[in-house]
């Protein structure tokens, strides 16, 4: 697990105005954190720059007090999920929930220890042999989930998973979320534009306008703010 603390962070996609306008950011270690706001403030901008899957034009990206503007995705150590679930077809559940720990060249009985312990908690043991295909929403996007915590990563970010989901269902995975995280206690970033996600996922909000913070509160605070 590890703190993120973000430093005076800008992100310019070529000349024009930046994405990311100088956000500085401290989330801590086990925090639960929602990154809100309208489409284009520059919510996944942020997130990719977490990750590693875009550079950041200048400021500190800090995660678990070391340094990483300039580590590989790779060497981060931290699960994403994508809202398109980007599930192997070909492959079986197990094998999907197994893909981070096989292309680290985790031992075979430590693999079966781990995806078992994953699929456990995530109510899939009875559908390790199927295929993506053959499988409900909200059961792929479960297999996500237990690619994500197989690998045993410092922190989760999650990019509107919830999205092309039905509306009994995002209700339904969102408890799911919000048990899996306090049961795992990682540190987690989740990106909506949903408000009751917003409202009722995260330990803070941090509200995004234009590339700025405009307010990081508890959801009570925002709930109560006239
Ligand atoms: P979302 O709002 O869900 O983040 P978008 O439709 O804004 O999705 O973006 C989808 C993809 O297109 C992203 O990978 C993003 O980097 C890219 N993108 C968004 N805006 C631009 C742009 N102005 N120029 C080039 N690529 C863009
Ligand atoms: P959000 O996730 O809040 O919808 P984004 O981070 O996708 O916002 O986008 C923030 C701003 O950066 C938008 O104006 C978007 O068009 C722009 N943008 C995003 N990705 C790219 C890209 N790859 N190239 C150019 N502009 C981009």
């Amino acid at each position: 697990m590890a703190s993120i603390e973000m430093n005076n962070i800008v992100k310019k996609y070529g000349d024009g105005f930046p994405a990311v306008n100088d956000v500085s950011l401290d989330i801590a270690d086990g925090e639960f954190m929602i990154l809100v706001g309208p489409s284009g403030c520059g919510k996944s901008t942020l997130l990719r720059m977490i990750v590693g899957l875009e550079d950041i034009t200048s400021g500190d990206m800090v995660i678990g007090g070391k340094r990483v503007n300039d580590l590989a995705p790779r060497d981060r150590n931290l699960s994403m999920v994508f809202q398109n679930y980007a599930l192997y077809p070909h492959m079986t559940v197990y094998e999907n929930i197994a893909f981070p720990l096989r292309l680290s060249k985790t031992p075979d009985d430590e693999v079966r220890r781990r995806v078992t312990e994953a699929s456990d908690v995530l109510e899939l043991e009875e559908h390790l042999e199927r295929k993506p295909a053959n499988l409900s929403g909200g059961q792929r996007q479960r297999v996500a989930m237990g690619r994500a915590i197989v690998r045993q990563a410092d922190a989760f970010l999650f990019d509107e998973p919830l999205s092309n989901l039905d509306a009994k269902l995002r209700g339904q995975m969102r408890t799911e979320i919000s048990r899996l995280q306090r049961r795992l206690g990682i540190t987690t970033v989740y990106v909506t534009h949903d408000q009751t996600e917003a409202m009722t996922l995260g330990d803070r909000v941090c509200v995004l306008r234009k590339g700025k913070i405009q307010q990081v509160a508890s959801p009570r605070e925002l709930y109560e703010q006239p």
